[in-house]
């Protein structure tokens, strides 16, 4: 696996980590400060409803109470006022509802819808809170309740709601005598129910949470791309290049230029599985420079540095793209040479030979070389394909060096 991957792994398993975790801990976080401001919302409307309420039985009911015995007002009723002023405020905020739902009332539109008259039961059923809060509705109605329970406490109630005999005649003419009677001190007749919408809030929670998340992920990408710029020109870039340099002075030969033994191993183990899929020719060339001590003690070392250094530019002169030169140890030399038989093979040794013994090497003069030629035969390994073109330069020494000669075929 490469650096990069690696590295792109770690920081993408990094980022999703902490995408997961902020995104499950700012999703309910949202979600939370989104529900708490809709209760607060809803505590103040139901504070709003019960101040209204407070006014209208203190401040106005009693100013308009010697009215009411001709004419009935409802507005001297404190559920209505109530009603009515939140009514209101629906022409502003929308879905922000007040109603006192009774089982029973007098007042048609104060009847408990059957969610409504659940609740009513819950707490006849003896709900110790002193208010519920749930949702009601789907989607865009969606709403947060809070719920009071309507007890009968005061006495003054039973005036108009005890039965139609006790009630104001003039209430009689707008409601009748059929409903809201027959309440009794102690009675839980209804709730208070106040409604605040929940989709917007919501989804306003959503927004920000999409915001949030795209805007962790716009940060990500861009320290991605930066870590990755990063990465290569700090790290990647310089590690090749030193990689390059490492290799270079792992597998070339410094002062022919010329491959190493070990890295012409390496290419003649491809060649070979090359050549065995192809099923085409493949040869080495041996060679060897002749009388070279006698170079060296004559001219000096400085002087055979030279001769090396030419007769390897000599034979890379002859060599396709395809062929590798190696020198493989003092003066002698290797080539690998790809989909080549040996009769070609011989005819570059032949030629590289002429290269060499043809033009003189400066002051130090002529210099030879001897050739053994191999063909692999496609089962050999390397080593035996080398050491039978190694005999068979060493036949050319033996039998006056400066010549080309063909390696025996192997006898296994
Ligand atoms: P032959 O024709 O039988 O090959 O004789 P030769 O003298 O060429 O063979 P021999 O193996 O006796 O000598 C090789 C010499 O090459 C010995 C060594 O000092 C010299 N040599 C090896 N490496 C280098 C090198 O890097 N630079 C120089 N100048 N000489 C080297
Ligand atoms: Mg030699
Ligand atoms: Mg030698």
């Amino acid at each position: 696996m490469s650096l990069r991957l690696k590295f792109n792994l770690v920081l993408v398993s990094v980022f999703l980590l902490g995408v997961i975790v902020a995104g499950i801990y700012y999703d309910r976080y949202l979600e939370q400060y989104a529900l708490d401001e809709v209760q607060y919302n809803s505590q103040v409307l139901m504070e709003t409803a019960l101040a209204v309420r407070g006014y209208t039985s203190d401040n106005i009911k009693p100013h308009l109470d010697p009215l009411n015995a001709q004419t009935f007002l409802p507005e001297t009723v404190p559920a209505f006022s109530a009603t009515e002023v939140v009514h209101r405020l629906q022409n502003r905020y929308v879905g922000y509802d007040y109603k006192e739902a009774v089982l029973d009332p007098s007042n048609p539109r104060d009847r408990a819808a059957d969610w409504e008259a659940e609740i009513i039961q819950r707490f006849r059923a003896g709900h110790s809170g002193k208010e519920l809060t749930g949702f009601h509705g789907e989607g865009m109605a969606r709403t947060m309740y809070v719920a009071r329970p309507i007890k009968i406490t005061n006495p003054a109630c039973l005036a108009c709601h005890s039965t139609p005999e006790a009630a104001p005649p003039s209430m009689l003419k707008v409601y009748g005598s059929r409903n809201g009677f027959g309440w009794k001190l102690g009675d839980i007749i209804g709730i208070q129910l106040v409604q605040v919408p929940v989709f917007y809030p919501m989804e306003k929670a959503r927004r920000t949470f999409t915001n949030f998340m795209l805007s962790l992920l716009a940060i990500f990408a861009a320290m991605f791309a930066a870590m990755n710029l990063a990465l290569s020109g700090f790290v990647i870039g310089p590690m090749a290049r030193l990689n390059r340099k490492l290799e270079d002075l792992a597998t070339r030969d410094f002062l022919t230029d010329l491959v190493n033994r070990r890295r012409f191993f390496e290419q003649l183990t491809s060649a070979m599985a090359e050549a065995r899929i192809g099923k085409q020719g493949l040869s080495v060339i041996m060679l060897d420079l002749d009388f070279f001590k006698r170079i060296n003690d004559t001219f000096g070392h400085d002087s055979g540095d030279m001769v090396l250094k030419n007769a390897a530019l000599r034979v890379r002169e002859l060599l396709r793209s395809s062929d590798c030169a190696a020198r493989f140890g003092g003066e002698e030399f290797c080539i690998l040479l790809r989909e080549t038989r040996i009769d070609a093979a011989a005819a570059l040794a032949e030629a590289v030979r002429a290269k060499i013994a043809d033009a003189p090497f400066g002051d130090v003069g002529k210099v030879s070389a001897s050739f053994g030629v191999a063909e692999w035969d496609h089962k050999e390994d390397g080593h035996t394909l080398l050491s039978r073109a190694d005999k068979a330069l060493y036949v050319a020494k033996e039998t006056g060096r400066n010549k080309v000669v063909r390696a025996e075929p192997n006898p296994g």
